[in-house]
């Protein structure tokens, strides 16, 4: 397919963020457990007053549609269980996703059981998909809430590094740590989540523009 550059940027297999997706191991989890798939091609629009999540397109192989991103999304109940890829709503084929190759070798070492069972699987998620997408679709961007990514950052790193800080003063001086520097990590911690978060909206986007469901 061919894509208007001059109107989108498009990442393809060899883009970083692709690359990440093929190569984390970990991610094996989120593909074969939780069923999150990561279309082949992805268009990202060319226009700076958009977040990101605005700016995401998903072009169908198949019947050429152009769709926004936020189609496959949490609020639509549709981010996750894509096993088979994603399913496009306008032609009813599936759209080609990337296979992290941790879960490309765990398909292929587990392919004598699943074998036998993928067809029915298959039509089985098939006609799920078209009761999901045959209801309306919200496809209004939901808010980025950046101070509670923020404070859920600030508490990750607020645990790890107290356990870490516990770990090395017992180690080296073969004491506990004290209570004051658990205590002095709470307001740290409290105003660097903010920063990130702050940090994170920008980064995010200029500013939210309401689209309207089509
Ligand atoms: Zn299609």
């Amino acid at each position: 397919m061919n894509y208007d550059r001059t109107k989108f940027k498009v990442y393809s297999s060899k883009h970083p963020f692709m690359l990440h997706w093929i190569t984390n191991p970990g991610l094996a989890f989120n593909e074969l457990v939780l069923g999150q798939r990561i279309p082949k091609v992805i268009l990202i629009e060319r226009n700076s007053t958009k977040s990101l999540a605005e700016k995401t397109f998903i072009p169908c192989p198949h019947c050429g549609t152009v769709h926004p991103g936020i189609k496959w999304s949490k609020q639509n109940n549709t981010a996750l269980r894509n096993w088979f890829g994603l399913y496009c709503d306008n032609c009813g084929n599936i759209i080609p996703c990337l296979t992290n190759l941790t879960s490309y070798i765990l398909l292929g070492l587990t392919f004598p059981i699943w074998y036998w069972f993928k067809d029915k699987w298959k039509s089985k998620w098939l006609e799920n998909q078209k009761v999901k997408f045959s209801k309306p679709l919200n496809l209004e961007v939901p808010e980025f809430k950046w101070w509670l990514f923020g404070l859920l950052w600030g508490l990750f790193m607020y645990v790890f590094m107290t356990a870490f800080m516990a770990l090395v003063i017992q180690l080296i001086d073969g004491e506990w740590i004290s209570q004051r520097i658990i205590l002095i990590g709470i307001p740290v911690w409290t105003v660097a989540g903010f920063a990130v978060g702050l940090m994170a909206k920008i980064l995010n986007g200029k500013k939210q523009v309401k689209t309207v469901a089509q």
